[in-house]
C-alpha cells in the first residue's frame, strides 16, 4: 500500500511516517520544510514542495497511485492565527482544498485529516464527544472546522471518503528516542517544562492560576503522538474496508492541570523545575477533555501510552538525547 504523508517532516507527521514504515507501507512525504525537519523523515521518499503548487501535486499523483493521503501540514499557533488570519486561512484551508482537488482529479479516494479540539471552542460540557457543538473561537479552529465541512460536501458531491481526527493535546515522543517535538518557537507546555528541567530555560511560566479548576490552572487531555499514529492507521483501514466518512475525538479521557504536568515532570526527571505565574493566555478554555469512546468502539482504538508519566518520560528522553 502506498501512502502520501503531507507534512511528514513535522512533529506528528514524522512519527506517523516511522510507524507506516515499520508496518510495511510505501511512504512518500511531501513537505515544504517551513517548520519540519528533513532529518525527521525516516524510511520514506521525500519530496520538497508546497501544496500551493498544483503542478507538483499533479506530478506526484501521476507518478504514484496512492491508496491514501494523510495531511499533517498546518500552522498550529492559536495566538498567531488571531494576528495573522490570512496566513492561517491560506495555509490551512486554501492549500488543503488544493490538495483535495488534485486528489479528486486523479481519483485518489481516501483522506485522513488532522483536525483539532479547537473546533469546539469554549466547551459547554465535559468530556467532549463528537456531538458537542462546533463553535470555534479563533481562525485556527475555524479553518479546521471549515475543512471538516468541506470534506462532508466533497464526499457528497465527489465521493471522497475521509476521516477527521480531532487531536486534543498531542504530546510525547518516539519511545526509541529517534524523534520528538521540535517546534520553533516552542509553545507547548510539556516540551517547555522539560526544557526548564534540562536548564535550557530559566523557568516555566504558568498561564493563569485563577481558572475554575481544583488548583486554578488549566486542564488538558494529553495524548501520546504514537497513539495518534495508531488511530490514523485504523481510520485508513476503516475507509479501505468500505466504511463511511467519519470524525473522531482523540484523547485519553483524563484531564491534567498545568500544575499536575509540572509535578509529574519533576517526578519523572528528578530535576528542579522553577515556576513563575503569569497572566492567562487569551483563548485558553479552563478545561478540555475528550470523550473518545466512539474512536474506541468504531475504530478499535486503544491508547497504549496513555499514562501521563509515560508521555513525559518519552518526551524527556528526546529532550536529553534528541
Ligand atoms: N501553558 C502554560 N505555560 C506555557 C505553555 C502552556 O501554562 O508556557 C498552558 C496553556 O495555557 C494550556 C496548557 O498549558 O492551558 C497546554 O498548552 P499548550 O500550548 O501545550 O496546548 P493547547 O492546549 O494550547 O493546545
Amino acid at each position: 500500500m502506498r501512502i502520501l504523508v503531507v507534512g511528514g517532516a513535522g512533529y506528528i507527521g514524522s512519527h506517523m511516517v516511522k510507524l507506516l514504515n515499520q508496518r510495511g507501507f510505501e511512504v512518500t512525504v511531501l513537505d515544504n520544510l517551513c517548520n519540519g525537519h528533513r532529518d525527521a523523515v525516516r524510511g520514506a521518499r521525500f519530496v520538497l514542495g508546497d501544496l500551493y503548487e498544483r503542478e507538483i501535486l499533479d506530478q506526484l499523483f501521476e507518478e504514484t497511485r496512492f491508496d491514501g493521503v494523510m495531511h499533517f501540514a498546518s500552522y498550529i499557533q492559536v495566538g498567531e492565527s488571531v494576528r495573522e488570519p490570512a496566513k492561517y486561512y491560506r495555509n490551512n484551508v486554501f492549500k488543503t482544498q488544493n490538495l483535495l482537488d488534485a486528489m479528486i482529479a486523479h481519483r485518489v479516494g481516501h483522506f485522513i485529516f488532522s483536525s483539532t479540539a479547537a473546533i469546539f471552542g469554549e466547551p459547554i460540557r465535559i468530556p467532549i464527544d463528537e456531538t458537542h457543538p462546533k463553535q470555534p473561537i479563533n481562525p485556527y479552529g475555524r479553518g479546521k472546522w471549515m475543512v471538516e465541512q468541506m470534506l462532508e460536501d466533497y464526499d457528497t458531491a465527489y465521493g471522497l471518503k475521509s476521516v477527521c481526527l480531532r487531536y486534543f493535546n498531542a504530546a510525547g515522543a518516539d519511545p526509541d528516542g529517534e524523534l520528538g517535538e521540535r517546534h520553533d518557537p516552542e509553545t507547548h507546555l510539556i516540551p517547555l517544562v522539560l526544557q526548564a528541567a534540562a536548564g535550557r530555560r530559566p523557568h516555566i511560566t504558568v498561564f493563569g492560576q485563577d481558572y475554575a479548576t481544583p488548583d486554578g490552572t488549566c486542564i488538558r487531555d494529553y495524548v501520546h503522538v504514537n497513539d495518534l499514529g495508531e488511530a490514523h492507521l485504523l481510520a485508513l483501514q476503516r475507509l479501505w474496508d468500505g466504511g463511511t466518512s467519519a470524525a473522531y475525538n482523540l484523547g485519553n479521557g483524563n484531564g491534567f492541570s498545568v500544575r499536575e504536568v509540572i509535578d509529574t515532570a519533576r517526578a519523572v526527571t528528578g530535576r528542579e523545575i522553577p515556576v513563575e505565574y503569569g497572566e492567562r493566555r487569551a483563548g485558553d478554555p479552563a478545561r478540555l477533555v475528550a470523550d473518545s469512546r466512539q474512536a474506541q468502539t468504531e475504530l478499535g482504538w486503544t491508547p497504549h501510552r496513555a499514562d501521563l508519566a509515560t508521555i513525559i518520560a518519552d518526551a524527556w528522553r528526546w529532550e536529553l538525547h534528541g
